[in-house]
């Protein structure tokens, strides 16, 4: 049973206004990329990372024109797959016992997510700001990752148009759309994305 890490790394990392990809932005002494591929090894049989163009280590593949082009990318590099952990590069707070979490909640779903309860009130709006309504709170989650996969229903959801893909915002969204059945794990808020410098000092102090 072969447990594949997928970690895409291929953004631009534009947001955080450094002067490389973010994968290699520096966190707490080492490339931001380092801190989830170090926890995946640890778990997984093999680490694929998918990486931008002109800049990939030796085993990396290169990322593609977006987030769940990249996973493809690396899931085609891993043809003896059976279970798939996908993490982002840009979250190195993650740990192994998240991963192991995950990975023990995809006994009878197709996929087990890492994502923390919601605490802010949500509402949806109209474009103009009109409120539309409000959400139940008690039934909403702020979706990270770790994201755990069955590895046949991960290929069956990426096998679709790049426009689809560049649509999804995480590839749980992509196993829903062909069916497959989803369920959340609980995770900590510190789990949090690097998208801004203030993300990245956060990041180094917790992780110093
Ligand atoms: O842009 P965002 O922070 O949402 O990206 C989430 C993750 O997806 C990052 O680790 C980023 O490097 C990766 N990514 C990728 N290929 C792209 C765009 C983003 O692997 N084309």
């Amino acid at each position: 049973m072969a447990v594949v890490g997928i970690v895409p790394a291929g953004g631009s990392g534009e947001r955080l206004g450094a002067d490389r990809p973010k994968a290699f932005a520096v966190c707490a002494g080492r490339p931001l990329v380092e801190w989830s591929v170090e926890v995946l090894a640890a778990v997984c049989d093999r680490v694929i990372v998918a990486g931008p163009a002109g800049h990939l280590l030796p085993g990396w593949v290169e990322g593609g024109p977006s987030r769940s082009a990249s996973v493809r990318n690396a899931l085609a590099a891993a043809p003896e797959a059976r279970t798939v952990v996908v993490h982002d590069a840009a979250r190195p707070m993650l740990t192994k016992e998240l991963v192991e979490r995950c990975l023990a909640s995809l006994m009878g779903v197709d996929g087990a997510i890492a994502a923390a309860p919601v605490t802010d009130t949500i509402k949806k709006a109209y474009p103009d700001g009109t409120v539309e309504r409000t959400l139940d709170r008690s039934r909403l989650w702020a979706i990270q990752t770790p994201q755990v996969f069955r590895a046949e229903t991960l290929r069956r959801a990426l096998a679709v148009d790049d426009e689809v893909l560049a649509g999804a915002t995480d590839d749980a969204s992509l196993v829903e759309a062909v069916g497959g059945s989803v369920r959340v794990v609980e995770a900590s808020p510190e789990n949090f994305k690097v998208t801004s410098a203030a993300d990245l000092a956060r990041a180094e102090r917790l992780l110093c």
